[in-house]
């Protein structure tokens, strides 16, 4: 400021001198005016180009082009222009850190694996994430500012949004939701700010169905014990109240232990089912030879055949070329017998089961199991390994099935990498195989 006077005291006495030099008194006064006319007139020039320079940094600043160039200014409009800039460059850099932010912000709730919708005070959709978009069916960009229950229509879905009740969560069906393949949400609405609304949706049909297969294999477990329960229970009274012959007796007796067989047989498969689930995966240190599984197979095939039906069935066992996989020996031989026993209770007497164990081409190694019996049909085929399911009820209990055979074969297979494959002709036979991948099997003479 002091400069600022200094100068403006020199353009005056320069001027003034100069013009007393020239006209005396007169020319002093004249002098004097024109320097603080031409000091003036500088001045403006200056504060001018500062202003032009400020009007355009501020216009480049709001429609985001390159700053210009800062103007060489003397003086006092030097130092503001110096300042103003430094202090655009602070604020520019303000703008930036929070657009990081609320870009890393956005990119988070992008991350997340709930969907989320940002709604103003009118429910108007202001901002959505992508798994939002899957699970309503809404477009990011062409959705913003659309009320959010002119799109998303569900009736339980607009009576909630009417109620202003957000304390619970609400279910609705899913964009793509059919009947074939149920898509079903859990939305929840959090009010936050002045009036506004933050959705979150979650795809809760996975949970929904293992809810549902949890009651179903519940009633199931309960039903199929349910019913040798009765019968043992029928037959104690009989034992208690009536004076039986010997005979008699036992034949009751003999049919109790086959009633406490059949529990026992399913509470074991039961057990081996949580055993799968719950262990960890076998690793690939433990080898197990195929020959040995087949023998064991063999022996429980054939004993089972003569049980059956004393004549038996044409049972082929070939065992291939020597090999070991790498596995847990206890649950790969409960999946093969399961196969095996399975041919044999669902073949006719004197049908054909053949068993072999191949490697092939690829070096994956096939447990096959063909049978000459009724087979099955296509419809039946999907659900087979699923638990309890049964295609032929009456003839899996009387040969002692428990449903849960081929879920146990599933989850052996999946554990050891290995290919379920299922193949039947109604009427003709069925081949059920177990493809095992190569990484898994060794040949027992390159030991
Ligand atoms: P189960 O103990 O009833 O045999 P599984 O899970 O082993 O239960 O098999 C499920 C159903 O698949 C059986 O009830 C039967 O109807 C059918 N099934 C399994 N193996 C065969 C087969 N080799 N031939 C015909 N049907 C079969």
């Amino acid at each position: 400021m002091i400069n600022r006077w200094f100068l403006f005291l020199v353009f005056l006495v320069v001027g003034s001198g100069g013009g007393y030099w020239a006209a005396s008194t007169d020319g002093l006064v004249v002098g004097g005016l024109i320097a603080v006319l031409w000091w003036l007139t500088l001045d403006t020039l200056r504060a001018g180009r500062f202003l032009t320079w400020l009007r355009h940094e501020l216009g480049n600043e709001s429609n985001g082009t390159a700053t210009d160039a800062i103007p060489a200014l003397p003086g006092i409009w030097g130092l503001a222009t110096d300042r103003v800039s430094k202090l655009l460059v602070k604020r520019d850099r303000m703008l930036q850190e929070g657009q990081l932010r609320l870009d890393e912000f956005l990119a988070a709730m992008q991350a997340s694996p709930s969907g989320v919708v940002l709604l103003d005070a009118q429910d108007r959709i202001e901002w959505c994430n992508q798994m939002a978009t899957q699970h309503f069916g809404l477009d990011a960009r062409r959705d913003v500012l659309q009320h959010v229950t002119n799109l998303v229509r569900a009736p339980a879905f607009k009576a909630y949004m009417a109620s202003n009740d957000f304390s619970h969560d609400v279910s609705i069906a899913g964009s793509g939701n059919t009947p074939g393949r149920p898509v079903n949400l859990s939305v929840h609405a959090h009010a936050y700010g002045a009036d506004r609304k933050l959705l979150l949706s979650r795809d809760i049909t996975a949970v929904e169905l293992a809810e549902a297969m949890r009651r179903d294999f519940v009633a199931n477990v309960s039903h199929e014990i349910r019913t040798p329960l009765t019968v043992l229970s029928g037959f104690i009274e009989t034992l208690q109240t009536l004076p039986l012959k010997q005979p008699d007796r036992e034949r009751y007796l003999a049919l109790m232990a086959q009633q406490s067989q059949r529990m026992q047989t399913l509470v074991n498969d039961l057990l081996t089912l949580s055993r799968l689930e719950g262990s960890p995966q076998p690793g690939g240190n433990d080898w197990v030879s195929t020959q040995s599984l087949m023998a064991q197979c063999e022996q429980e095939a054939r004993a089972m055949s003569v049980l059956l039906a004393p004549n038996g069935h044409n049972l082929v066992f070939d065992a291939g070329p020597a090999s070991d996989i790498a596995g847990a020996q206890s649950e790969l031989y409960s999946a093969m017998s399961n196969l095996v026993t399975n041919a044999v209770r669902y073949t006719p007497v004197a049908g054909l089961i053949h068993v072999s164990w191949t490697v092939l081409d690829d070096g994956r190694g096939r447990f096959s199991v063909k049978d000459s019996g009724a087979g099955i049909a296509p419809e039946h085929l999907p659900r087979l390994t699923e638990r309890f399911y049964r295609v032929d009820r009456s003839r899996s209990r009387e040969t002692g099935g428990t449903g849960l055979g081929l879920a146990i074969v599933k989850h052996v297979s999946q554990r050891h990498g290995a290919e379920l494959q299922i193949e039947s002709v109604l009427g003709q036979g069925s081949v059920f195989a177990m493809v095992f991948p190569a990484a898994r099997l060794r040949s027992v003479h390159a030991v």
